[in-house]
């Protein structure tokens, strides 16, 4: 199995087409929501409620040590659905399917050895988008879920001026309109 790094260009247009798709399925939404039919009533209750953080941003919680999350924060950590598979020291080994994204930025990776460690949180970030963005119906419930909202991770958040290397900042990033993905 060959795989390519998308090039940024190619990540924004697909990003762009995904958040499309999510905004045709809000439009839906609204219109079912004006008419008078049980049914389609029923549709629209599942959608998920409007999340209102003014200026979205990453937050570091530790379950179990900080209390509740703020009503504006969604938990992206361990155990939800966004939860990266990526770890800096986790190896990912040759046969699995997590493979195609590290081999390539990896030393030693293409060469095709047993198993690579990702190393630093920049390689592991960067392996998240690449497997987020080959997921189009987990981009699309991303892009409606999580837009508006704050993110949060037990990550230690980056110090001022640094970048944060969490996959909350890759969801952050594609969840809201920045056009650099
Ligand atoms: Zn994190």
């Amino acid at each position: 199995m060959s795989r390519h790094r998308l090039p940024p260009s190619d990540r924004a247009d697909l990003t762009a087409a995904m958040r499309d798709i999510a905004a045709a399925g809000r439009a839906a939404r609204t219109m079912l929501a004006v008419t008078d039919d049980a049914e389609l009533s029923i549709t629209v209750s599942q959608a998920p409620a409007p999340l209102t953080s003014q200026r979205p941003r990453a937050l570091c919680h530790r379950p179990g040590r900080d209390g509740p999350l703020p009503p504006t924060a969604v938990w992206v950590g361990e155990g939800s659905q966004w939860e990266t598979p990526f770890a800096v020291d986790r190896p990912v080994r040759r046969d699995s399917d997590l493979w195609p994204y590290i081999a390539g930025t990896v030393p030693g990776g293409a060469a095709g050895l047993a198993s690579v460690t990702p190393l630093g949180a920049e390689q592991v970030a960067a392996a998240y988008l690449d497997w987020l963005i080959e997921q189009p119906a987990l981009m699309i419930t991303l892009i409606e879920e999580l837009g508006g909202a704050d993110l949060a991770c037990d990550c230690p958040l980056p110090a001022t001026g640094e970048h944060d290397h969490c996959h909350r900042s890759v969801l952050l990033a594609i969840a809201g309109d920045d056009e650099d993905i």
